[in-house]
């Protein structure tokens, strides 16, 4: 018996270099990495910067940043479409001599004058009038030597069979199953644009044909696209792929996920502490389940991912539950890790920040607050506070002041003690417990005001802690401080 050849996986990420990589867009990346890796194919890369105007160079660069801050690397060099730019007017004349596109020689005034004005978002789609297909008479006749001189796009010819236009165009989404079209919702759209540049239906065929893509994994908002893809494949004789279209992330409100819902550029969440790892683990968990799982190792990932698994429904972008993800992998990092990632991902260098204090008190204090941060910057905050002297807000000044007169005695005790040298905290605590008991003050009573006279913060981790952290003479000079301060308020 004949075996089956099976065919190599070949997915790709398609981005268009008009704005910043958006956690959206990371997550169809994901998932189509994964999908590769899974099942040994190949992932690659295209930059669509076919659309002159609005596409940078910078924000190039910046995706590409983003991509490999998560470690996505493409397997075969990137391909940039605008150099191929050339190839796509060639195939687009072919089609032309073959009849299944056309010139359309139609100024937009001439559009708005026969079809009325072009439609505002959320009106009706204005279709073509298949003018100038009429008028060539379905052939590539070009009418008069003047019109060669015209400007000129190039449209597609959608088919007219009776099939497509009584049953319309039927596909099978890897995700969302057999998905319907009726062919009149469409109309002969444009692929090569007056200016010579591809539109995007027509280049992502093209360029898909060429990189032998055998899968498109994308977002749900392509799918409007896809019978057009559909078409154009069939009528350039190429394999059409299978497509998976991943459901969107959707904000709070059940809406689109916007700028409005907060970060949604990956260099944000970068530039706010996420880790890469657990911003990937969390968007792959977002619309994707592997029983009740939450969070996975790279490995892990690649091994239980599938298509199969992802839901049909948008996911809401959960930022509480981000943070709980990220606080797992800062809990699970080491301090050597997080001064690393501060470094590369947040730009602070710890021992220039910190200059007073040794590597070991820096991963010391890292190590106690990364218990209690969700991510970097918190991390950063908590260690600023313990570093630098308090600044207290006479707000909370008088109101600790009305409770004062209890602990006052207290706090002057405390500030007596004397050690020979830096302690560690048992030594501290021993020694400060012994004046609570002698004062008959509890810890409960205690703990607030001397955080807040150490810190100018209202938590924090342990006050033994601290006291070790900050040091001694630090310690008693910030008491000093606040005694001189508190007494304004009375
Ligand atoms: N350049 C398109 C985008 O950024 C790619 C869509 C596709 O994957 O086909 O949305």
């Amino acid at each position: 018996m004949e075996s089956k050849k099976i065919e190599t996986v070949r997915v790709r990420f398609a981005p268009s270099p008009t704005g910043h990589l958006h956690i959206g867009s990371l997550r169809s990346a994901l998932f189509n990495w994964l999908f590769a890796r899974h099942t040994g194919g190949q992932f690659l890369l295209r930059i669509e910067d076919t659309d002159l105007e609005r596409s940078k160079d910078e924000y190039t660069s910046g995706l590409l940043d983003s991509l490999a801050w998560c470690g996505l690397s493409a397997d075969e060099p990137i391909m940039i479409q605008s150099s191929r730019k050339d190839e796509h007017q060639k195939i687009a004349d072919q089609m032309v001599a073959a009849g299944t596109a056309y010139r359309c020689y139609c100024t937009a005034q001439e559009l708005d004058e026969r079809l009325g004005k072009s439609s505002q978002a959320g009106g009706e789609y204005r279709k073509y009038d298949q003018h100038c297909c009429k008028s060539q008479h379905g052939t590539n006749q070009i009418t008069s030597v003047k019109d060669t001189e015209k400007p000129y796009v190039i449209r597609f010819r959608i088919p007219q069979t009776t099939q497509e236009q009584q049953i319309g165009l039927i596909f099978n989404d890897s995700i969302r199953g057999p998905v319907h079209f009726n062919a009149d919702q469409f109309d002969d759209f444009v692929i090569i644009r007056s200016d010579g540049m591809p539109t995007y239906n027509f280049a992502v065929v093209v360029d898909d044909a060429y990189m032998n893509i055998t899968h498109v994994v994308r977002g749900e908002d392509h799918l409007i696209n896809t019978p057009k893809q559909i078409w154009l494949y069939q009528a350039l004789g190429y394999q059409v792929p299978q497509f998976a279209h991943i459901p969107l992330i959707l904000g709070p409100s059940g809406q689109k996920l916007s700028k409005r819902d907060g970060a949604v550029s990956v260099g944000d969440y970068q530039a706010k502490g996420y880790l890469a790892q657990a911003l990937c683990n969390y968007l792959v968990r977002l619309g994707w389940s592997h029983g009740d799982q939450e969070i996975f190792t790279p490995e892990e990932l690649i091994a239980s991912f599938s298509l199969d698994a992802v839901g049909k429904k948008g996911a809401i972008f959960d930022i509480e539950k981000l943070n709980w993800v990220n606080s797992v992998y800062i809990k699970a990092s080491s301090a050597e890790t997080i001064i690393d990632l501060c470094n590369t991902d947040i730009g602070i260098e710890c021992s220039k920040r910190y200059p007073l204090w040794t590597a070991s008190r820096i991963a010391k204090a890292i190590t106690l607050v990364k218990e209690r941060c969700n991510t970097l910057l918190q991390i950063v905050e908590e260690i600023d506070s313990l570093y630098n002297k308090p600044h207290y807000t006479r707000e909370q000044l008088c109101a600790l002041q009305q409770d004062y007169s209890l602990q006052a005695l207290c706090v002057q005790k405390i500030i007596a003690l004397e050690f020979d040298q830096e302690e560690n905290k048992e030594v501290y605590q021993k020694a400060i417990k012994a004046v609570m008991v002698e004062c008959t003050i509890t810890m409960r009573t205690l703990a607030p005001l001397m955080r807040y006279a150490l810190l100018a913060k209202t938590d924090s981790i342990g006050i033994f802690d601290c006291i070790e952290i900050i040091g001694w003479q630090e310690c008693r000079s910030r008491l000093t401080l606040f005694i001189e301060e508190i007494i304004t308020c009375q």
